[in-house]
């Protein structure tokens, strides 16, 4: 169903960001017809079992299960986080919690529910204590998130936070710094924004963090960034 201009207005109120759109860009959801939802292939399922049974690194040892990622395979936005938290490790789904509510208001407020984009973690398993992931740790789960976005092959990358782009990005650079621009994936372009955890802690920053959503949404539709 397409958004109306109330939902939108509705989603941005309820981010606490004051409504503006460029006025190219009035609708993010140009002319999308709702679509029965992709089915997954054997590559996918292969995926999903080789994760759901890895004990590349210790982080197997102490998680409740292993956290895939969500969404649509064949979505034009992908959004990449760090690694499951605690309720996430609970309940197998990244991204949950008041933090994952946050994100699905600011994907939605861009036509990008979290059944249309694909949602993943770099790390798949939760590292105990909410700790950063440890580099033999990203390095272990690595291939998978590269296969995932193989098998998206999405229009855009949301890298979600400091340690997903900085993982992502090979760099040390602050997130404050490496958002604002577009940067790249190989060929996929990418764009970084805030961890939505950090805007539930500074709310001045949400209107940031929709600037940025502006520039992904621009690149996934073809716009020049
Ligand atoms: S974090 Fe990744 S590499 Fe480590 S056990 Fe989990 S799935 Fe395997």
């Amino acid at each position: 169903m397409h958004q109306t201009e109330e939902q939108r207005r509705a989603y941005l109120e309820a981010l606490g960001i004051d409504v503006w759109l460029p006025r190219d860009h009035a609708d993010p959801d140009p002319g999308i017809a709702e679509v029965a939802p992709a089915q997954e292939s054997p590559d996918w399922d292969a995926l999903r079992e080789a994760v759901a049974a890895c004990t590349r690194c210790s982080l197997c040892e102490s998680r409740t299960q292993t956290v895939f990622g969500v969404g649509s395979p064949d979505a034009d936005w992908m959004i990449i986080g760090e690694a499951p938290g605690a309720e996430e490790d609970r309940r197998g789904e990244p991204f949950v919690g008041r933090a994952g509510k946050l994100l699905d208001e600011m994907l939605r407020a861009v036509g990008q529910g979290r059944d249309r984009a694909f949602v993943a973690n770099i790390l798949k398993c939760r590292p105990p204590n909410n700790r950063d992931p440890k580099a033999e740790e990203s390095a272990a789960c690595r291939g998978y998130l590269e296969r995932q976005i193989e098998l998206v092959n999405p229009r855009i990358i949301l890298a979600v936070g400091r340690v997903a782009a900085q993982l992502l990005l090979d760099t040390d650079t602050p997130v404050g710094r490496l958002r604002g621009s577009l940067h790249h994936l190989g060929d996929i372009p990418l764009v970084v924004t805030y961890h939505p955890a950090y805007l539930l802690r500074s709310p001045s920053q949400k209107r940031k963090a929709w600037d940025d959503l502006c520039l992904a949404m621009r690149v996934a539709n073809g716009a020049k960034a």
